[in-house]
């Protein structure tokens, strides 16, 4: 009885692997095999190509981006996400674009004033606010160009400077 049961057991079990054998052994399993790879294979070289793409987004120099690439290549899969861990966080095109916006604010700053009233940007040459037609500067009496506030005499025509109005009403 006990060795019946015992060779009925072994044969079953012997049945099962026998199936499973024949299964791993079957076309189907070659398929199923040959996908999971093609898939495996195309994943991986995916990643690396996203690897090289953002790495060359991120970085200037050639050298550091065939390591990024080579990391991105091996180990497969998990390069990639040590690439992501020690990539430059910022693109180059941001960088350079705030590079841009900073030099053009400095630019602004340095080289355009602005009318004291209304904030418009004027001219070093307005005598006026075109805007808000405040006074900003005098003109030379000769020929009318527009004179710093500390000039006492013009410098495009050698005319003295007038005393200031307030002085001069103060005077007469
Ligand atoms: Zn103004
Ligand atoms: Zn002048």
């Amino acid at each position: 009885m006990l060795s019946f049961l015992l060779a009925q057991t072994t044969t079953e079990d012997s049945d099962v692997f026998q199936g499973v054998r024949d299964f791993f052994d079957s076309q189907t399993w070659d398929v199923i095999k040959n996908v999971v790879l093609f898939f495996a294979i195309a994943f991986w070289l995916a990643t690396a190509y996203w690897v090289y793409k953002d790495a060359r987004r991120r970085i200037d120099d050639p050298w550091l981006i065939a390591i990024a690439v080579a990391l991105g290549i091996f180990p497969p899969f998990l390069g990639p996400i040590i690439y992501l861990f020690f990539r430059p966080p910022e693109y180059l095109d941001d960088i350079r674009e705030r590079e841009l916006e900073i030099k053009a604010m400095e630019d602004s700053i340095g080289r355009k004033e602005r009318c004291p009233v209304c904030r418009a940007t004027i001219d070093e040459g307005y005598l006026a606010c075109p805007i808000c037609t405040t006074k900003l500067k005098d003109s030379c009496r000769r020929c009318h160009r527009s004179l710093e506030p500390l000039w006492q005499i013009c410098p495009y025509c050698e005319t003295p400077v007038d005393a200031p109005r307030a002085v001069e009403s103060g005077n007469h």
